[in-house]
């Protein structure tokens, strides 16, 4: 069994969803546990629940839009965790809006927030990760976008596509540094962002996933815990899909 207690690992988005699940999933492992995001009250809220199952995390108001903020969160997370090994990039907003109906300001939003907080959140930290030795980069990426398309999701789509074109350049680039860069593609995973589109979507996803169920935030903090872990130093620039099986029938439904 591999020890973690020695890891130091920060979840932006980590105050809900995807990335909470990310966070639990290190906590349980052992691993020194941070989490970002925007607003003070969800990241408190992650807090007490993370300190429920015995893992104290540090938190840390960070909006990755902003390369200023994450400049600002590197300097906060190095004197607190004195560096970082594993950045999880997992912030990420996706607003339902039809292509004709996208107003430039909800455009410049979610590629600020999903593809250059990407970015920036990396540069931020990358003298941390190249210290460390064994640095990891895990972004969380989508299905939708790389694999699939959604209706109302395309400039989400762009993004997300984005972000692997990203993960492999970089992947090239810190390959030398020690540095692995991984992606996650999520397929329907329930979360409170997910639930806000509607139960008539959550009911439509949950029909195509042949594994006949959502995906559940355990399945995504597996898959992290695994690409940080020392066995898959040799795994890098690539995307692992999560989705229960959703993106591979050749008929849907069947
Ligand atoms: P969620 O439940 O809405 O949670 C999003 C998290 O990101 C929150 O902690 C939020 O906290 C934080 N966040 C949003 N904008 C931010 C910003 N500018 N700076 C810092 N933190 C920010 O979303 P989710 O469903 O867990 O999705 C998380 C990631 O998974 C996203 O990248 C998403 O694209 C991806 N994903 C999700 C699914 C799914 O089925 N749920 C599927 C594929 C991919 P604050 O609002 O307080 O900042």
């Amino acid at each position: 069994m591999e020890s973690w207690s020695d890891v130091r690992v920060l979840v932006t988005g980590g105050s809900q969803g995807i990335g909470l699940g990310i966070a639990h999933a290190f906590a349980r492992a052992g691993a020194r546990v941070a989490i970002a995001g925007r607003n003070e009250a969800r990241l408190a809220a992650a807090q007490a629940e993370l300190d429920g199952i015995g893992a104290p995390v540090d938190t840390f108001i960070c909006d990755v839009a902003d390369p200023g903020q994450c400049a600002s969160l590197a300097d906060q997370v190095e004197r607190q965790l004195g560096g970082l090994d594993v950045l999880c990039a997992n912030a990420g907003i996706y607003p339902d809006a039809a292509i004709g109906d996208l107003s430039a300001e909800l455009v410049e939003e979610v590629l600020a927030t999903n593809l250059k907080g990407t970015i920036f959140s990396v540069q931020a930290f990358l003298g941390q990760l190249k210290a460390s030795g064994r640095g990891r980069i895990i972004v969380t990426s989508s299905i939708t976008g790389p694999v699939t398309g959604f209706p109302g999701f395309s400039v989400y789509a762009a993004t997300k596509a984005g972000q692997l074109g990203f993960v492999r350049t970089a992947a090239v680039e810190l390959a030398a540094s020690g540095i692995t860069v991984n992606a996650i593609l999520p397929g329907s995973i329930r979360t409170e962002g997910l639930a806000a589109l509607g139960q008539e979507v959550l009911d439509q996803m949950k029909q195509v996933i042949p594994a006949g169920r959502l995906g559940e935030l355990s399945d995504i903090g597996h898959a992290a815990i695994y690409l940080a872990s020392a066995g898959a130093s040799f795994v890098t620039g690539q995307s692992l899909v999560v989705d229960g099986g959703q993106t591979l029938p050749e008929i849907p439904g069947t």
